[in-house]
């Protein structure tokens, strides 16, 4: 007889743990309640399954794309092949936007993908009132399915960028595509959707709509809130302080890197 462990240990190479993980998933059942059941002798179904997933992370698909889930801010979130996986690091935003959100605030979020950061706010900041917006249909099939999981009340729209927003804003959010378009990072993320990660060839392209339109769309004194990527911080804050915004400052995500910028709409002139 073939125990589950036994073949995991056989086949699972380098995705062994990822296999066990989705192995759980398939039974439903804890990590502890796994360590018993794995004695138990492999059956088909669940071969075939584990096989056919083993050829799928060897082809570089994401673990949370197989699950059809990833975790951000304890939450769960649904996930599929239109929405860009939510990263640990994202969650900056969050904790930000929480520190800089007066009670009441009106919030846009642009780009939202499976929704991560809309939700989690609202959950976090019920009193908040949160709209967030993607160009992909798809996208917001994804975060709707995900706000009414969560049971939050948010407003989802279409739209690219600002295009079909209108209104003022005390917060404006984003985690925008930022990888230039000849990174050879972007091979390890091939099976995300490239709209999320690429915007043009420098990687500025979808920052600097943001930073140059904010300012329409800011209530006097309100706060945009970016995430960029490495090594982009100088060069956003230069472009924000040409734009006439204030409390420009840089902010460290867990591994220690600049991840993302918060600045305020200087005074009621610019809004
Ligand atoms: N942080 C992601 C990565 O480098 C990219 C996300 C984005 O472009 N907004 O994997």
């Amino acid at each position: 007889m073939l125990t589950i462990d036994a073949w995991l240990r056989q086949n699972g190479a380098r995705f062994q743990h990822e296999l066990e993980i989705l192995a759980r998933a398939y039974f439903g059942i804890s990590k502890a309640e796994f360590i018993c059941e794995s004695d138990q002798s492999i059956t088909p179904n669940l071969k075939n399954y584990l096989s056919d997933a083993l050829v799928k992370l060897k082809r570089g698909t994401p673990l949370a794309y197989l699950l059809g889930y990833k975790e951000f801010w304890s939450l769960e979130f649904q996930v599929n092949r239109n929405v860009l996986i939510p990263r640990p690091e994202t969650e900056l935003i969050i904790e930000k936007s929480i520190e800089l959100a007066n009670d009441g605030d009106s919030v846009l979020e642009l780009g939202t993908g499976s929704g991560a950061i809309a939700i989690a706010l609202a959950k976090e900041r019920p009193d908040l009132s949160i709209t967030a917006t993607d160009i992909s249909i798809q996208a917001l099939e994804v975060a709707r399915e995900n706000a009414r999981k969560h049971k939050c009340k948010i407003t989802l729209e279409h739209s690219d960028w600002f295009e079909s927003v209108s209104g003022t804003w005390n917060l404006i959010l984003s985690n925008p595509p930022y990888i230039a378009e000849n990174d050879p990072h972007l091979d390890f993320l091939a099976m995300e959707p490239r709209v999320a990660l690429v915007s043009g060839p420098t990687g500025f392209e979808a920052l600097d709509v943001l930073i140059e339109n904010a300012h329409n769309h800011l209530k006097p004194c309100g706060h945009l809130i970016i995430e960029h990527g490495i090594g982009q911080a100088q060069e956003i804050k230069k472009k924000l302080a040409s734009h006439h915004f204030t409390e420009i400052s840089s902010h460290k995500d867990l591994a220690n890197i600049n991840r993302i910028v918060t600045a305020q709409q200087v005074s009621p002139e610019y809004g």
